[in-house]
């Protein structure tokens, strides 16, 4: 296995669990269902960011940094485990959140508060555009700043991927099992990129199938273009010289419904029977979508009887209380 030598804080608790989805499974009537636990990593409420945050906030804290910057929308789990990190480390936060301060916190947001983040509100600026400008003013103030990007998605936060895929092929050689697809929401590409680095390096046959949560931008490079280049540095840190492309990567499109965070009817089954059938909670912005993605591929036929698939659970829960009237 290919290692790396990057400085990491530790935050999260590892290995999380693989766990099978019996009545799940039962109820589709298709492939057995299983499932990655990164909603259990445990800081925060948990979720994929910290296995990210690991790798960041170790590369902060390597180079002296006393405060970190960060941003995304008012309800972004990104933001909301980067201000739980900073406090664990003893670091100083700074969230640039889209939208403006409401009247009555609530989910994510409320967390960050408790946190004890400050935050900037940018309007309609909802993926850290003004983290670099933002972050001059801090450091006019004489703070040592380190910019995380939005979602945590540099090469560096994607390593946390490389090392969770590794973590789960572990799990699944000891299971004695093989997927036939690994499913999860993907939307900044670092926990696509990780995975699909380690995979190229151990030779993973399943397919690594992303649901896109969100429509590309205007302006934005094309997503497989992104992940590809990602991929390609994060590659480099764990000494794999390998440059991929837009061909490596399974993006599914199908599942946008109205645009980001507008929850509709495939989020709320999704999110009714994964806790009326195992007691699981899923989040309605992020994994709502890709495991109601899971379920219609399964009913159109795509994964069958004899496959097995396993649905990787990135986090987000603390959103339910922000959206609960729409459930
Ligand atoms: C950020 C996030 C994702 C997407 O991960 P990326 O690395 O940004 O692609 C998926 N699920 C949840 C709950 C998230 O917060």
């Amino acid at each position: 296995m290919k290692t790396h030598t990057l400085p990491r804080k530790s935050l999260a608790f590892l290995p999380t669990p693989v766990m099978k989805l019996e009545r799940l499974s039962q109820h589709l009537n298709g492939p057995a269902i299983f499932m990655k636990r990164d909603d259990q990593t445990g800081l925060g409420f948990g979720g994929n960011k910290t296995r990210k945050l690991e790798f960041l906030l170790g590369d902060a804290i390597a180079r002296g940094c006393d405060t970190i910057i960060t941003g995304g929308a008012e309800q972004s789990n990104h933001c909301r485990q980067s201000a739980a990190a900073a406090a664990m480390a003893g670091l100083e936060c700074h969230l640039v959140l889209g939208g403006e301060a409401p009247k009555n916190p609530d989910g994510n947001y409320l967390l960050d508060t408790l946190l004890g983040a400050t935050v900037h509100w940018t309007g309609a600026f909802r993926k850290g555009e003004m983290i670099p400008e933002i972050s001059e003013e801090l450091t006019r103030q004489g703070k040592k700043v380190y910019m995380i990007p939005y979602g945590g998605s540099s090469h560096i936060g994607a390593a946390g991927y490389v090392v969770a895929m590794q973590e789960l092929e572990q799990q699944l050689e000891s299971l004695d099992l093989n997927l036939t697809a690994m499913m999860f929401a993907t939307s900044s590409g670092g926990t696509q990129a990780g995975m699909t680095v380690a995979g190229a390096m151990t030779g993973f046959a399943g397919d690594i199938h992303g649901i896109k949560i969100d429509k590309e931008e205007l302006g934005e490079p094309p997503y497989k273009e992104l992940l590809a280049d990602l991929s390609t540095s994060t590659a480099k840190l764990f000494g794999l010289n390998k440059s991929f492309d837009r061909h490596d990567f399974m993006v599914n499109n199908d599942y946008l419904g109205d645009g980001y965070g507008v929850i509709g009817e495939l989020e709320r089954e999704a999110i009714q029977l994964c806790a009326r059938l195992e007691g699981i909670f899923l989040d309605p912005v992020y994994t709502g979508r890709a495991f109601g993605g899971l379920v219609d591929l399964i009913r159109q036929g795509c994964y069958t009887g004899s496959d097995n698939v396993l649905f990787w659970h990135t986090g987000g829960t603390p959103a339910l209380f922000h959206y609960g009237k729409e459930l």
